[in-house]
Parts: structure tokens; C-alpha cells; sequence
């Protein structure tokens, strides 16, 4: 057995409290609590107390009286510890529009997309980051009904959208892809490299998972497609949220088929490049090497098989 994958997004501090996502006026008993916090979102943006490449990050939130009511779209929870809260503070997701947005933080740079940097977060910040960036971007895409077409109307503390017309009620969706580490007969790593990406950009292989396919089909057939190898006995080895927009990644591993060559057929429409990896590869080259950033399951994978922090170009 080898070592658990540490994931840096996959960590949280939250209760979820969905009991109380169907309370009769909830946001009116929580504004009432000077404990309960709002997290605003702007065009799928935060703020933060530091910067982003500081060494503890934090997400920026508002006491209740400085956001408007009307711009809160879902009950995220009670935070269980971090940021200085109270333990059971109440947090509330709000989409802000440009002028609100002004109003909180003149200086658009100080609004973050956190795809590089959320690593950096406390479990209690990168779990409700997850949290909130899904849904929020779930609740923009989602704003009308996919039967009748009529717009759609926010309950049930936002983890449900309804049609007021055939009373259809949309959930909010995870899409799930699958990434893996393909491992060959000398123990190296496959790693590919997409032709919109900078010269050098390594990393292993994903895709999204099909309507009626397990997660184990998806990576023998997202493996081929993308490579053209044949890999059998795909094994799992853990999972985390990426809300852009609102994918589940699921790690595995897997082998080449004892019977195949390696030779590597790259897709020529997403992946241009592959190639294996030996650890002394990985070892030699890292300085000029770019990586996927820390927040992402697929430096984690790759780590993983590593066997060790890795420090390449990415972070130079
Ligand atoms: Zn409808």
C-alpha cells in the first residue's frame, strides 16, 4: 500500500447544515446573528485578506449589514474553525454585480480567480471556495428551465433552482472527469502537453467522464483516445472539486497492458506532445519543467508517484 494522496482542494472546515437550508426565513435569522459572514462573488472573482501569493491567504468575508440581502443566493453553511470565526458562523453565498463590486473593492486586481493559488488557503478557505465558486457559477448557468425555457427561480436556501411554470426543480450539477497517471513497464509517468500551452507544460492525462460510462471505462477509453495506449487495472486514488466551472476531478493510476509497446500516439487535437518520464527524468529536467500548479490533483498525482515534493519551473 502506498502513502494517501494529499489534495489540497479537497480539504474543508465546513458543516454543511443542509437541515437548515428549508428553515422559514432563514437569511432573516441569520442577518439577525452578528456572527453570520457573506462571501461575495464577482464574475466568478473573491477578495482577500493578503495577497494571493502571500504565505496564509484568507478569503475576504462582510458582516451581513454590508451586503445587500437581495444579492444572496445560497446558504453555504457553518464554519467549524478558522478565519477567527466564532465555530458556527453562518456563511452565505452573494453574486455581486459591477457597481456593489466597485463599491467593496475599487482595485479590480484585488478581485482573484484562485486556480494557481488556492493551495495556499486554510481547510476552512479552500473548502468553502470550492463550495461557493461551484454553485455560484452553477447558479449563472442555470437561470432558466431546460424544458419550458421560463427563468427559473432560486429555493431552498440555493441548492435548488424551480421552474414556476411545470414546477421542474434543477439540482446543482458536478460533472466529473477522470485524470490518471499511466504508469509503463519501466515505472515512468506519462505526461502529455496540450498545443494551446506554453512550450514545456507537462501534465498527466483527463477527461471528462460520458452519460451511462463508470468512472474505471472512462479511463481506458479517455487513456486511448488521448495516447492510443492500452491501460488495464485502473485504481483509485482520490478526488476533489475543481469549480471551473463545477467538475469532481477523480484521480487514478493505471497500467500500460502487459502486452503493449508504449508507443505514444498523441490525439493531435487537444494533446500535441507526450511522453514517459523516469523519476531521474523528473529529477533532471525539473528546473525547466512546468507543472501543474499546486492546487490541482494532477501535481498531487504526480508527486505522488514521485515520491516527493518536486520544485519546477512553475514555481521559480
Ligand atoms: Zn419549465
Amino acid at each position: 500500500m502506498s502513502e494517501p494522496i494529499y489534495l489540497p482542494l479537497a480539504r474543508s472546515a465546513m458543516d454543511r447544515d443542509y437541515i437548515s437550508r428549508k428553515l422559514s426565513d432563514l437569511y432573516g435569522k441569520l442577518d439577525a446573528d452578528s456572527n453570520t459572514r457573506v462571501l461575495p462573488i464577482y464574475d466568478g472573482k473573491v477578495l482577500l485578506v493578503g495577497s494571493p501569493n502571500a504565505t496564509k491567504p484568507e478569503l475576504r468575508l462582510f458582516e451581513a449589514d454590508q451586503i445587500p440581502t437581495d444579492t444572496y443566493v445560497a446558504y453555504l453553511g457553518k464554519a467549524l474553525a478558522g478565519f477567527e470565526l466564532a465555530e458556527g458562523s453562518a456563511i452565505i453565498l452573494a453574486i455581486i454585480d459591477d457597481e456593489l463590486a466597485a463599491a467593496l473593492e475599487p482595485n479590480p486586481d484585488n478581485w482573484h480567480v484562485l486556480r494557481r493559488t488556492g493551495a495556499g488557503l486554510s481547510d476552512l478557505g479552500v473548502g468553502l471556495y470550492s463550495q461557493a465558486l461551484a454553485l455560484a457559477n452553477w447558479h449563472e448557468n442555470h437561470q432558466h428551465c431546460p424544458k419550458c425555457g421560463a427563468a427559473t427561480e432560486i429555493t431552498n436556501a440555493g441548492w435548488v433552482r424551480r421552474c414556476p411554470v411545470d414546477e421542474m426543480e434543477l439540482y446543482p450539477r458536478t460533472d466529473p472527469a477522470i485524470i490518471v497517471s499511466v504508469i509503463d513497464h519501466q515505472d515512468r509517468i506519462l505526461l502529455g502537453s496540450q498545443g494551446i500551452w506554453e512550450d514545456n507544460r507537462w501534465s498527466i492525462l483527463a477527461g471528462f467522464v460520458e452519460p451511462g460510462e463508470s468512472l474505471e471505462a472512462a479511463v481506458v477509453r479517455e487513456m486511448f483516445e488521448e495516447s492510443g495506449l492500452s491501460v488495464v487495472n485502473p485504481i483509485y486514488l482520490g478526488s476533489q472539486a475543481w469549480p471551473f466551472p463545477y467538475s469532481l476531478m477523480v484521480g487514478f493510476t493505471a497500467k500500460l497492458a502487459p502486452q503493449a509497446s508504449g508507443e505514444l500516439i498523441p490525439d493531435g487535437e487537444e494533446i500535441e506532445k507526450l511522453r514517459w518520464f523516469s523519476r531521474e527524468d523528473i529529477a533532471r529536467e525539473a528546473s525547466s519543467l512546468l507543472l501543474p500548479s499546486r492546487a490541482t490533483i494532477s501535481r498531487a498525482i504526480i508527486e505522488h508517484w514521485y515520491g516527493g515534493e518536486i520544485i519546477s519551473a512553475s514555481e521559480l
